[in-house]
């Protein structure tokens, strides 16, 4: 099996503005150094919305901090007369190494399709980010016992037509959307179950090689008393880790699952 560095990486939602932002990414540094966080052995990011962004980088590149940041969207366009929108190149000069895909509330509140979602990856990696390519299912399809095919049919449509050479660093993140904000967390065998599959499903799509090194994510509820018992199953690289990462000295425990 390759090595895979676990990252656990906080969506902060429409959460901290830029003035709080520069607050929480303190706090989070100095409680992971205090925990003496080894950065090469858990990797830790922080998904934060736009207008915090230049907060965070100002403040990463002036202190030279080991943390990780991204947004949380990004547009499928480069450039132009799109009101609103925000462009990979943009977030990439902004030092951005992330950025969230398909993340459900954009699904679901926005209506974004995985044609969509398809251009948004392949936009991320023109502009040199690496997607975090949310998927997950809803409450009905899991109760029809549909969850592995409903993701997997999301994961083929999100990566179609995108190179081998790109899908290597994907991250994915496997989100049920019954457990997102809901304080309901996926046994560690639900989500062993999908990120299994997810992983057999990338073996499919492009070689088992590939989908050895590519690390997939749980997301769900995750809080630090939960989260060794989920990074024990074997396909589950880490968590994507919304309500809790707000709380920087519940995150850096977290981040310590072990
Ligand atoms: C999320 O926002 O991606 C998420 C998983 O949220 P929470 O951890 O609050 O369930």
């Amino acid at each position: 099996m390759a090595s895979r560095t676990p990252l656990m990486a906080g969506n902060w939602k429409m959460n901290q503005d830029h003035l709080q932002a520069t607050h929480l990414v303190q706090k989070l540094d100095w409680t992971l150094r205090d925990a003496k966080h080894d950065h090469a052995a858990v990797e830790v990011a922080v998904l934060a919305p736009f207008t915090d962004l230049r907060s965070v980088q100002t403040l990463v590149e002036g202190d030279k901090l080991d943390l990780r940041y991204g947004a949380q969207d990004l547009s499928q366009h480069d450039s132009g007369a799109y009101t609103g929108d925000i462009s990979g190149a943009f977030l990439a000069k902004l030092g951005c190494t992330y950025v969230a895909v398909g993340h459900s509330e954009r699904r679901e509140g926005h209506g974004e399709t995985d044609e969509l979602l398809n251009a948004k990856v392949k936009a991320a990696y023109k502009h040199g980010l690496t997607p975090i390519l949310c998927c997950g299912e809803a409450l009905d399809v899991r109760k029809e016992g549909r969850q592995v095919e409903h993701v997997l049919a999301q994961i083929e449509a999100d990566l179609a037509g995108l190179p081998e050479e790109q899908a290597k660093s994907i991250v994915i993140a496997y989100e049920p959307i019954w457990a997102i904000g809901t304080g309901e967390v996926a046994t560690p065998e639900d989500a062993q179950e999908v990120c299994g599959a997810i992983r057999g499903k990338l073996a499919e799509l492009y070689s088992a090689e590939l989908a050895d090194g590519v690390r997939i994510l749980y997301g769900g509820s995750v809080k630090s008393g939960n989260v060794a018992q989920i990074m024990a199953k074997e396909d589950v690289d880490g968590a994507l880790v919304g309500g809790a990462s707000l709380d920087p000295e519940e995150f850096a425990k977290i981040a310590r699952y072990q």
